[in-house]
């Protein structure tokens, strides 16, 4: 009889991680909707925060905010409740670019301002990036030199499946270091026949009944024995946000779907998982 070790051992904690834009800010809509329209639409983000500091609250759960500069420098006191909640505060950049679209200088001024600005708001050092979009990969391999060289830690920017606008399907699984000094903590993948799957979030999550996402991260943890990187986002829990019109119907598919089971889902998600901050699930010896 072969004894399954794994039932013995302690619950793994996973990274819980929540990027920190608003609706009319993810990189699908970028064709649709102008940077300098930003200022004109009604924002949702402080009260999509607001509900899910409640589901963390109820579930005694602490987590890592990915924020984006162009949300902090306007809404300042989310992200200071944030840190007085318990939260890791993150950086998801400041104005919202892909790298892929960028220049390495502008790359790293953009990393470098968001970090500055979230360390003036809250008085603590930033140690964490995400790049919108996982667009870091093998076409930009300089981004993660200026990711150190903006003084992060540790980045979560890559996630290794096959998609049509990211992902590096061939990049490790699991936290791995990129440069001295710089951990890369990709988001969470299943292998199964040959090719790594979505479990870590995002459309996906709400996309496939919960029973399979529930099943991968098990997977994850009882059979990799590893931490898994669990993501998404403030509009996500929003299924009154406003409609943006002219977008493709596959665009429409993916930032609607489900949004009103969102918000049960995260409630078992969080009731049958152990999380936390990414700083003290992955960095050892860290606060
Ligand atoms: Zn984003």
């Amino acid at each position: 009889m072969t004894v399954d070790r794994t039932d013995a051992a302690a619950p793994i904690v996973n990274a819980l991680t929540i990027d920190v834009e608003d609706y009319f800010q993810v990189s699908a809509f970028a064709a649709r909707i102008a940077r300098d329209d930003w200022d004109r639409l009604p924002c949702r983000v402080e009260r999509n925060v607001c509900t899910i500091l409640e589901l963390l609250a109820g579930a005694g759960t602490k987590a890592t905010f990915f924020c984006l500069g162009w949300v902090a420098e306007r809404y300042p006191g989310v992200v200071r409740r944030l840190a007085d909640e318990g939260h890791e505060i993150a950086s998801h950049g400041f104005a919202h670019q892909r790298a892929t679209d960028q220049t390495p200088d502008e790359f790293l001024t953009d990393i470098a301002r968001a970090k500055k600005l979230l360390e003036d708001v809250t008085g603590n050092p930033v140690q964490g990036y995400r790049a919108p979009s996982f667009s870091v990969g093998e076409r930009n391999p300089w981004a993660f030199d200026c990711i150190a060289r903006a003084g992060y830690r540790y980045s979560s920017s890559l996630y290794p499946i096959r998609h049509d606008h990211y992902g590096v399907p061939d990049a490790p699984r699991f936290a791995h270091e990129v440069k001295p000094g710089l951990l890369e903590l990709p988001v969470a993948t299943v292998r199964m026949l040959s090719a790594n799957w979505p479990a870590g979030g995002g459309g996906y999550f709400r996309l496939l009944p919960y029973g399979v996402s529930r099943w991968a991260l098990r997977r994850i943890n009882n059979v990799d024995r590893r931490p898994a990187m669990f993501y998404f986002h403030p509009w996500e829990v929003d299924p009154d946000q406003p409609r943006i019109d002219g977008i493709s119907a596959k665009t429409r598919f993916r930032h609607y779907l489900n949004l009103d089971r969102m918000r049960p889902r995260l409630a078992r998600l969080l009731c049958d998982f152990q999380w936390g901050r990414v700083d003290r699930v992955f960095l050892h010896g860290a606060a």
